[in-house]
């Protein structure tokens, strides 16, 4: 049976300044609830990619959607994870190791609003509610870029990550999106079992698990195209190879 799992990707959960760049970036805490009030109600489980992936291996036609959250901001903490608590729902954060209990280093100068990380203690308690900590790389660089050492980006984020937090990290999520067939190589090797993406679509039985595609939700996505992505092929015709 042809299986297909919705990837939601979302960054930060708070509103946006009026003028703010990169907008798309943020979801209100309120509209993270009514979006996981949807999927309750449709009879949608929410879970950490992991989770998801297994529920679709046991059983192809199970009714799950993976959350994904990327950067490990510290609104994760205050203000999304009590609305997975509340609806007994997981995800998988994905953390760039270096920047841990630091801010989004890797958005200074470009008028990107600096915010908090977790902490290694935050992330410990997200753990504690069953969340998923994936690696989004040492310092949060473009890995295609000759100037990035891979060694450091892949390998000791891995066990770095690994180490502080006690618990074994398999999830990769590629910064900005980039990544390429060494990168991909190198994840393997060091053990990790899967990456998600920024391209768009429905993840299928036949799309690579290194290069699993996402569907994104920002600030503007409202419930009629909430739905479209969650329910139709809106995703899949959005593909980008
Ligand atoms: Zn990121």
């Amino acid at each position: 049976m042809k299986t297909s799992l919705p990837v939601l990707m979302y960054h930060s959960i708070r509103k946006p300044g009026r003028r703010e760049i990169m907008k798309g970036m943020h979801v209100k805490p309120s509209s993270l609830g009514w979006q996981m009030r949807l999927l309750s109600k449709l009879g949608f489980k929410g879970t950490s990619l992991r989770e998801a992936l297994q529920l679709k291996q046991m059983d192809p036609s199970a009714k799950v959607v993976a959350l994904t959250f990327d950067d490990g901001y510290f609104n994760f903490f205050s203000d999304a994870l009590p609305i997975l608590v509340s609806h007994k729902f997981s995800a998988t954060v994905y953390v760039p190791t270096a920047r841990i209990g630091q801010t989004n280093l890797w958005d200074e100068n470009k008028g990107i609003h600096m915010q908090s990380l977790m902490t290694k203690e935050h992330l410990q308690k997200c753990i504690c509610e069953n969340i998923e900590i994936g690696c989004h790389s040492m310092t949060h660089s473009d890995l295609t870029h000759t100037s990035s050492d891979l060694s450091i980006e892949i390998y000791k984020a891995k066990s770095e990550l690994e180490l502080s937090l006690g618990t074994e990290t398999s999830s990769f999520c590629y910064p900005f999106g980039l990544y390429n067939q060494e990168v991909m190589n190198i994840l393997k090797r060091a053990g990790f079992t899967n990456a998600v993406t920024m391209r768009r679509g429905l993840f299928s039985g036949e799309d690579d698990i290194f290069q699993i595609p996402r569907v994104p939700i920002t600030w503007h996505t409202m419930p009629h195209a909430y739905l479209l992505k969650l329910l139709t092929s809106y995703e899949d015709k959005r593909r980008r190879q």
